[in-house]
């Protein structure tokens, strides 16, 4: 192999450029060429591509987003829209690709290898941390602890005014985020997506919660747990005439700078991504589980699930007495 690929695909998540960095350097070191794919897989069916040297990931480690931008793409997913892809990367020369994403992108990825046989690694880059496969993704780290700033700051507002708040996080399918926000800020009550919990049973522990004295709580909802945070806050008020507040975080979770942990996941993955492709290795996500790396099927990381910790949910049911 004489050249690669790499892209960052769907959601941005902070340590992406760890990664692409990652890629890069580790590339150079074997005397292979990188080039970068801008805009995801809309770049790679346009032929959108630039050289990366070791130089160029310089001063990028520590930047949120990611350099090479991202994009979603209808057309990947037909496909015709993949063959031209396949086309423009091998007009190029690029031999082997790394695509950082989740696991659309890793959709995608697997449809490249299987029907043009092309080399992919797929490197999991999303806050959300619900692949299979690998404890934890690239920028959920960063998220969860932007998400737990916000929660503190909250707390103030809630416990000067004696009032209940109910904050909404990210995580449509997966309460990864939720759980470990809800735990780390002390929260009353964590609704998560995995958990079947009704509103009724939320309105009965917000009731025996100010029955026992607490003038001020925090609630923390996953926004795929039914219907979200506003649906949630209505229910309560409703129910109980509690003045409740709702606050959204949304996009502030995916910005800023990734954390140390965020960064040195994403420079073990990118460095394993390029090992494997070295090694004829195809089809596959980087996994790191215990610190080690690991190889997982890139159909594995959306058909087997990955749970969130019964362990932890029974420890945030018990520490909000
Ligand atoms: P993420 O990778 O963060 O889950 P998306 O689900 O938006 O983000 O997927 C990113 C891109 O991957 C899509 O815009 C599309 O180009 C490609 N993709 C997603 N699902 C598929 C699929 N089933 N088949 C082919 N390509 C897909």
């Amino acid at each position: 192999m004489k050249r690669i690929g790499v892209l960052t695909s769907g959601g941005d998540a902070p340590g992406m450029n760890a990664a692409v960095r990652a890629v890069v350097r580790t590339a150079t070191a074997r005397g292979i060429e990188v080039m970068g794919v801008k805009r995801g897989y809309a770049g790679m069916i346009d032929g959108d591509f630039v050289k990366l040297g070791a130089r160029d990931v310089a001063n990028t480690i520590q930047r949120g987003g990611t350099i090479l931008l991202t994009a979603r793409c209808k057309p990947f997913m037909t496909l015709e829209g993949r063959e031209r892809a396949a086309k423009q990367l091998r007009s190029v020369g690029i031999e082997g690709l790394v695509v950082i994403g989740g696991d659309g992108s890793f959709h995608g990825a697997h449809f490249l290898s299987v029907e043009h046989g092309f080399p992919v690694v797929g490197v999991p880059g999303t806050i959300d941390n619900d692949l299979f496969g690998t404890d934890y993704t690239i920028g959920y780290d960063t998220a969860v602890n932007t998400a737990l700033q916000a929660i503190d700051r909250i707390r103030d507002t809630a416990a000067s005014h004696e009032r209940l708040f109910i904050i909404e996080v990210m995580g449509r399918h997966a309460g990864f985020i939720a759980l470990d926000v809800g735990i780390a800020g002390g929260a009353e009550d964590v609704l998560i997506p995995e958990r079947p919990e009704t509103l009724d049973e939320v309105v009965e522990i917000v009731r025996a919660s100010a029955a026992k004295g607490k003038t001020s709580s925090i609630i923390i909802v996953a926004e795929g747990y039914e219907g979200g945070g506003i649906k949630v806050m209505e229910a309560i008020s409703k129910a109980t005439g509690l003045d409740a507040r709702v606050s959204i975080l949304g996009h502030v979770q995916r910005g800023g700078s990734p954390s140390a942990r965020d960064r040195i996941l994403a420079s073990q993955m990118g460095y394993g991504a390029v090992e494997a492709l070295l090694k004829g290795i195809s089809d596959v996500m980087i996994g790191v589980v215990h610190d080690k790396t690991v190889h997982v099927p890139l159909e594995e990381t959306w058909t087997k699930r990955k749970d969130v910790s019964l362990e932890l949910r029974e420890l945030a049911k018990t520490l909000a007495l």
